[in-house]
């Protein structure tokens, strides 16, 4: 452990809890606004859980965030190991377990044709991710918060090297490594220590420490340069995208938590940014839950969740390991 001073368990689990509850939140307010620009959302500006919309369902529908981060706890409660994550994966995708609706209604094509190599071509999960530069969306990042909460207690380079394993099932590129990685290490930050500009400012010490070190990732540290650099913690609202890019989806994530103190604003900054909603609040809302934790979340919010009881089975078993 590198960073911040020793916390007791049950409030790593508490803490724990709290990201994903509010990560699964922030998925289900993106819903029914993806893919609105941010100029649309300023006349219909989200302030509460909605239904229908994009994908007309009903309030309290999550996405495939939430899916597959349920996928990677459900499995993680099990133990850890890759190939297991793999076809947890496949059984949401192929056999829409684990959806909110019991069907996919959303998938990303990195993600399909991945899992489509573990499924169809036999394909190990160490060798089924894509590693092109066009791989590079955020359907890592969105899933990657348990896995940060799960490897916790492991040393930088070890933490680093899981977190790209997990990562890498869908999404190999190094700049996609990367950027999960820089999440992670903030994730893990948090879990530990209350101040959130010097959680990510440690994070990113830790980042640049590692990847500098390493060829493959050193060449892409120039996209993540407005984090690197502490740029974002000054950037405006102007300032930030929110696309599906994976970099443009942690930036605005680090955007809204080190600007709202608040997570129920963490969350609506988030999806108000517009375009990738979902995901933006997902990502978004994994870090606000840690840093501020639920108590502002609104209560129907929560129990607005497409299958809660599930949910919560699913949350307790993962936080039983940690
Ligand atoms: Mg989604």
């Amino acid at each position: 452990m590198s960073t911040g001073k020793m916390v007791t368990l049950p409030l790593i689990k508490e803490k724990a809890r709290a990201a994903i509850m509010a990560g699964i939140v922030g998925d289900a307010l993106g819903v029914p606004v993806a893919s609105l620009t941010r100029e649309e959302l300023s006349l219909c500006e989200v302030k509460n859980m909605l239904g229908y919309g994009r994908y007309d369902q009903p309030e309290g529908t999550w996405s495939d965030d939430t899916s597959m981060v349920l996928c990677t706890m459900e499995s993680m409660a099990r133990g850890y190991n890759l190939e297991d994550i793999g076809h947890t994966f496949c059984q949401w995708l192929f056999e829409g377990r684990l959806t909110s609706t019991g069907f996919v209604f959303e998938a990303g094509l990195t993600t399909s044709f991945a899992l489509d190599n573990i499924h169809s071509s036999r394909k190990s999960a160490r060798d089924s991710g894509g590693k092109s530069e066009d791989d590079n969306g955020n359907g890592a990042l969105m899933r990657i918060l348990p896995a940060a909460l799960f490897f916790h207690t492991m040393q930088t380079d070890d933490f680093l090297e899981h977190i790209h394993a997990v990562t890498a099932i869908t999404h190999a590129h190094p700049r996609n490594l990367a950027g999960c990685g820089i999440y992670a290490l903030f994730v893990r930050a948090l879990l530990k220590n209350g101040n959130v500009r010097e959680c990510f400012k440690a994070a990113v010490a830790e980042a640049l420490d590692y990847y500098n070190k390493r060829p493959p990732f050193k060449a892409e540290l120039l996209h993540f340069m407005r984090l690197i650099s502490h740029e974002i913690l000054t950037l405006s609202r102007e300032d930030i995208r929110s696309s599906g890019y994976v970099v443009h989806t942690l930036e605005a994530a680090v955007w809204c938590v080190v600007n709202y103190a608040v997570t129920k604003e963490v969350l609506l900054a988030a999806v108000n940014l517009g375009l990738d909603t979902d995901t933006t609040g997902m990502v978004a809302g994994g870090l606000g839950g840690l840093a501020y934790g639920l108590a502002s979340v609104p209560a129907e919010w929560i129990n607005s969740l497409a299958r809660k009881n599930d949910i919560d089975t699913i949350l307790n078993q993962f936080i039983a390991v940690l």
